[in-house]
């Protein structure tokens, strides 16, 4: 038996007990920084699993350790925040929470992008190399992590001694579900994942009365022009074999249709694959700002104030290739998937690149296969044509929830034997 069959070996005993553990999570959603039940729940059963437990890591986060003897150490990730989106109702573990965000207001909140089934997933795993020490050799560090959402949870983390308090790792590895058949992996050498930059742009004018614009600087004027200028930057300032989004997201100003105001907010988001693009297209959009409010004659330069920010989610290219090469032994060639880039955003990256590690992210699918009529291969067809559910959609809910988790299971395992030896290989 591999390494990897040995790890897994009696996981599907589990996995009725890890889905009734991911319906609870499902019904019980949290919001970025606030996960203090998932928490709670995480740190009890790393604990009750044999795993050394620190919570409160740059906020709410859980990091487990398990020291197995000599060996390279793993690091293998799970974020557990969800997001203000109601949810549909499509079962009946949906959830009803709500909770107040970051600007106090109270709305509906849900796993919309599924971090239930990777915190789900991870625990599995963690039960898994807990209960079969005999089988491996090493370090394993199980990091739940906070807050993915808003971009800003690995850093948190890292920002609270993470590289200090817990053991060096050679690698470190993470998975997201994705909309695509269960029991399908998806992985990517290289650039994966586009970095992202959102802002918010405050323009300043001259308020008034609605008849007399001539006494008014009108920001909405302004943000008007602004919107329709941002969108020159990727039709004439990049490259046709360069990629980029600039997407105005959110615009506000004014209350009332006869008064001029003397502000408007614009929100802003930018996906980018490279860093000079993302150099080129920043500087554009500021350019572009303060250029429009120059050119109304507007009384103050605008304010760019970053929302948040993901960094590119680069593959280490070999290992990589070592982890789709065990995904391919253990689950067959007919489940594994090379995909192309993604212009969505992870801060998973984080963990690699700040102890100078090779990192790997993977995608799994947690669907019906009957809802991809084009094959494992082109799952995002199913979901541009509204098919399918996407990621962040109020009707994310995966339908294949026990050979799902069984899979997510299995992959962590199988990425991590392949260093888990005395030898490290
Ligand atoms: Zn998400
Ligand atoms: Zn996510």
């Amino acid at each position: 038996m591999t390494r990897a069959a040995a790890l897994s070996a009696g996981l599907s005993d589990r996995i009725a007990e890890l889905a009734e553990l991911y319906r609870d999570l499902h019904e019980h959603p949290e919001l970025s920084f606030q996960e203090q039940r998932t928490a709670a729940l995480v740190a009890a059963r790393l604990t009750a699993a044999g795993f050394e437990v620190t919570a409160g890591v740059g906020g709410t986060g859980v990091v487990g350790v398990l020291r197995n003897g000599a060996g390279p150490s793993v690091l293998l990730r799970a974020d557990m925040d969800a997001l203000p989106v109601g949810e549909a109702d499509r079962v009946p573990y949906r959830s009803r929470a709500t909770a107040a965000g970051p600007d106090g207001i109270v709305g509906p909140v849900m796993h919309a992008c599924g971090h239930d089934a990777h915190v789900t997933a991870l625990l599995g795993a963690a039960d898994q190399l807990a209960a079969r020490r005999d089988h491996w050799s090493g370090t394993v560090l199980a990091v739940f992590q906070p807050a993915e959402e808003i971009g800003a949870g690995a850093r948190a983390m890292l920002d609270d001694g993470f590289l200090d308090r817990f053991p060096r790792y050679d690698v470190a590895l993470g998975q997201h579900i994705t909309s695509a058949p269960s029991g399908h992996l998806y992985a990517r050498p290289g650039v994966f994942m586009a970095a992202a930059d959102s802002l918010r742009v405050t323009v300043f004018g001259r308020g008034g009365h609605g008849s007399m614009p001539q006494a008014t600087v009108d920001p909405i004027v302004i943000a008007a022009a602004i919107v329709l200028r941002l969108q020159t930057i990727v039709s004439r300032e990049i490259a046709a074999t360069d990629v980029a989004v600039v997407t105005v997201g959110a615009i506000r100003g004014g209350s009332k249709e006869n008064v001029i105001p003397a502000e408007a907010e614009l929100k802003l988001n930018i996906r980018t694959f490279d860093a000079d693009v993302r150099r080129r297209v920043l500087a554009a959009v500021e350019r572009i700002v303060k250029a429009e409010a120059a050119a109304a004659g507007a009384p103050r330069e605008p304010e760019i104030a970053p929302i948040n920010d993901f960094p590119l989610l680069v593959n280490d290219e070999d290992t990589t290739r070592k982890v789709v090469a065990a995904f391919t032994e253990s689950f067959g060639e007919d489940q594994v998937h090379e995909t192309g880039r993604k212009p969505g955003s992870e801060d998973f990256g984080c963990f690699g690149t700040a102890a100078g590690v090779p990192s790997v992210f993977w995608n799994f699918g947690g669907f019906d296969p009957a809802l991809y009529p084009e094959g494992p291969d082109l799952p995002q067809r199913a979901v541009a044509a509204g098919t399918a559910p996407g990621n962040h959609s109020p009707e994310f809910v995966p339908t294949e929830i026990e050979q799902t988790l069984q899979r997510a299971t299995e992959a962590l395992l199988t990425a991590a034997a392949i260093w888990l030896s005395p030898d490290g290989g």
